[in-house]
């Protein structure tokens, strides 16, 4: 029976349960409760944490997060359940997807804000400054500026795709523009920005803009409030089985709830960061943005129509 195989594997992973009825109650790895409170059922292929509301509609969630490379091999050997790691997933979910990414150069006025110092480069510099970002972000995020051209007095933040081809940019004025943002036209739902660096066996954050996920760390910007089923964003992220933290403007509640919704309609585990008394995330520190993510409510349907409710999404 695969069944005892997997319980096995769990054991070895979560250490023995207490058995009751039909599911097996282990420590939680989460909140590390000191009573066994994750309570699994294999039969059904699911887990909940009484305490920190842990959820799941798969266990291969937890072989995932908590089990060494060696578990989730011989996990993937008893599942007969679809393999959530291949790429064939996506594909009975949402049918064969077109390569249709297009690949794009940076404008020919682009300057790097990851070599040596340029003088020229001190306004563009200190904007960034004063925004909160660091030396580290610049490095990381590859971002540099355009002096002049039709980008000209712009911030440039490219977008890498998996093979470290840019498909992507998005240029913020620095200079008071009226236009805050100019970016090329997209085919917004066929990126995922900066794909070469996402870290999908993590938690990861989305947010609506660039500045929001140099905060946010982990994190993919939407570029707007919205991500269509569609998409190739959300496909990955229902593929990779991650789990997301959605951290929207305050004034993007009703998209924010949308998005909830149809994640939860795709088993994916799910929180929502409350960003109220900020503008956006990209106007909090680091350390403001950890505070805030470590509170955010774990979202499940009961949760959504409660928090319904009470009004807070
Ligand atoms: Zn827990």
């Amino acid at each position: 029976m695969s069944d005892s195989n997997k319980e096995q594997i769990l054991i070895e992973i979560l250490n023995t349960p207490l058995r009751s009825g039909g599911e097996l109650l282990f420590y939680c790895p989460k909140c590390k409760h000191h009573k066994p409170k994750l309570s699994c059922n294999l039969r059904k292929n699911v887990f909940k944490c009484w305490v920190c509301n842990f959820t799941g509609t798969n266990l291969t969630r937890l072989v995932k997060r908590y089990g060494s490379h060696k578990h989730k091999q011989e996990w993937s050997r008893y599942d007969d359940k679809i393999d959530l790691s291949s790429t064939s997933f996506a594909d009975t979910l949402f049918g064969e997807q077109e390569a249709n990414e297009t690949l794009l150069n940076l404008p020919k006025e682009f300057i790097s804000l990851t070599g040596k110092h340029n003088p020229l480069s001190n306004i563009p510099l200190r904007y960034l400054h004063e925004r909160g970002i660091s030396k580290q972000d610049i490095l990381k995020w590859k971002i540099g500026y355009c002096p002049d051209g039709e980008y000209g007095g712009r911030i440039i933040v490219p977008s890498f795709n998996l093979d470290g081809k840019i498909n992507y940019f998005i240029g913020r004025s620095y200079r008071d523009d009226w236009m805050k943002y100019k970016n090329p036209p997209l085919h917004k739902n066929s990126i995922i920005f900066n794909e070469l660096y996402v870290d999908w066996d993590s938690d990861l954050v989305l947010t609506e803009g660039v500045f929001d996920a140099i905060v946010a760390g982990n994190a993919i910007p939407l570029l707007g409030s919205t991500l269509p089923e569609t998409s190739r964003l959300f496909q990955e992220v229902a593929k990779h089985d991650t789990p997301i933290y959605i951290a929207l403007d305050p004034d993007a509640e009703k998209k924010a709830k949308y998005l909830i919704r149809d994640m939860l309609q795709y088993g994916i585990e799910l929180y929502k960061i409350d960003v109220r008394g900020f503008q956006d995330v990209g106007s909090m520190t680091k350390q403001e943005f950890v505070e805030r993510k470590n509170s955010a409510l774990p979202m499940n349907a009961e949760s959504l129509f409660k928090y319904q409710l009470q009004g807070i999404i």
